[in-house]
């Protein structure tokens, strides 16, 4: 700092409408991540989920991102922030101790991908329409106001929901039916928290073909993309708030880069490479599908050595995240 300055610096004062802004978004997780919570506890105890297995599990998961992603966040939530009623969460704590006390620590899954997890358990992986309907209910049901007239896309109401969703398969001939595989994009908001997301994700949650794609993009010269056999189909859907309903849509620009999707958009958008829904569907495919891993071309310069010089940026990247 130079210490010709006549006047001693003051620190920078953020400016009323940032504060405002700020005080705005944190409330709305606040009430976002309450409603959230809401709905997935009457979900659990609902007909639904009679017969299907260790609900718990999901319900744990979630609470834990929702702390995690109010913890991050500049206005510090702590769990406690997202209960009306202390009953619910004393009765919430005793049951899932490890949500309450490991909400520091990074989830591998944002809270809407976790619940499409969950509707593809109640739904089954083939029909799609059942699947998206299920979400739209659940939305439904967390009665978020209605869009900030003149933002864009709840810009500074964080709502939990991810954007896009999207499925893939392997449909090689002969087989009947593919098993299809979900996923969302990140339902978090803020530089930070995606960093964090993506970091984690590429560090512990996505196969390491993914991993490699995204890494490379993020942190080297030249992004090294990985290549599906042509049998993979991939499609994205995002909602249409005015008609209540997911419809297609093009694969972005990033997806183009990383997966070589057909038909990408050609603007550049504002997400990190690894925001994308396709992400983590593609992901999940790999690990499950033999024929599509020995069938895929990696990027040319994808070695285990320079994997492991990604991930060693990424660990590294994660942990001043945290610290920040
Ligand atoms: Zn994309």
């Amino acid at each position: 700092m130079s210490s010709s300055r006549q006047v001693p610096p003051n620190k920078r004062e953020p400016t009323t409408t940032y504060t405002k802004r700020r005080i705005i978004n944190g409330e709305s997780l606040k009430s976002s991540g309450t409603a959230f919570i809401g709905q997935v506890i009457k979900l659990w105890n609902s007909p639904l989920c009679v017969g299907v297995d260790r609900i718990e599990d999901y319900v744990e998961k979630l609470l834990h991102s929702i702390f995690f992603l109010g913890h991050i966040h500049e206005v510090g939530l702590l769990p406690n922030d997202f209960f009306e009623s202390q009953a619910v969460k004393d009765e919430l704590e005793t049951r899932f101790q490890m949500a309450f006390h490991n909400y520091m620590s990074p989830p591998r899954q944002t809270p809407f991908s976790i619940l499409l997890t969950l509707a593809v358990r109640f739904c089954g992986h083939e029909d799609e329409d059942k699947i998206q309907k299920h979400l739209l209910r659940f939305l439904e049901a967390l009665e978020l106001p209605p869009k900030i007239k003149g933002e864009s896309n709840y810009t500074n109401y964080y709502t939990l929901e991810a954007t896009v969703i999207a499925v893939c398969y392997n449909e090689t001939p002969g087989a009947l039916r593919p098993v299809k595989y979900y996923g969302a994009s990140l339902s978090c908001r803020g530089e930070r928290a995606r960093r964090i997301m993506i970091n984690q994700s590429c560090l512990n949650v996505w196969h390491d073909y993914v991993s490699y794609a995204v890494l490379s993009f993020r942190h080297d010269e030249q992004g090294n993309g990985i290549i599906f056999p042509g049998t993979v189909k991939c499609r994205a859907f995002y909602r249409n708030h005015q008609a209540n309903r997911y419809e297609d849509r093009r694969p972005c620009n990033n997806c183009g880069d990383l997966f070589s999707l057909a038909n990408p958009e050609t603007d550049r958008n504002d997400f990190p490479y690894g925001n994308c829904a396709e992400t983590e569907c593609l992901s999940k495919l790999i690990f499950k599908d033999k024929d599509v891993r020995s069938n895929m071309i990696l990027g040319i310069s994808y070695t285990r050595e320079n994997l492991r010089g990604l991930k060693e940026k990424a660990a590294k990247a994660l942990e001043q995240s945290l610290m920040a």
